[in-house]
């Protein structure tokens, strides 16, 4: 079962996604960490608001957050129009590439949600499209 498969957590990013008035002049990043419970459930502790087009990622030491390990992390792209990069940054890919808190096998890479599309960055740097933002995110 993939991370998105868990309902929980792709409503936690729906509701990520619409607290960061997509398209609107308060348009904002959000983002969080998705954490794995002793039980095996995942879930999603979000950050805290971000700028326009950046966001800060609170301390993660080793790949935990609350002594949980970290299995995803994710920030959205609300701003839409031209001049506005839908696609994740140079700064966001290195900021996962080059996170050594962010190296375990465990992290499957950093979601970055924007109006059309979903990406995932993986630990090597790699930028895959993961689907359709309204499929993704079963917004539709
Ligand atoms: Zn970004």
């Amino acid at each position: 079962m993939s991370i998105l498969d868990h309902d929980n957590v792709r409503d936690s990013l729906s509701e990520a996604w619409r607290r960061s008035e997509p398209g609107t002049p308060n348009a904002h990043e959000e983002g969080g960490f998705i954490v794995r419970t002793g039980t095996g459930d995942l879930f999603v502790i979000g950050w805290p608001k971000g700028a326009q087009r950046e966001i800060l990622v609170p301390p993660h030491p080793n790949g935990t957050r609350g002594n949980m390990p970290i299995i995803a992390t994710f920030h959205t792209h609300p701003n839409i129009g031209p001049g506005f990069q839908q696609e994740p940054s140079l700064t966001d890919i290195r900021a996962v590439r080059d996170d050594p808190d962010l190296s375990h096998a465990d992290y499957e890479g950093e979601f970055v949600i924007s109006q059309n599309l979903v990406y995932l960055i993986r630990r090597s740097g790699q930028v895959d499209v993961v689907g359709v933002t309204a499929a993704v995110l079963g917004i539709l």
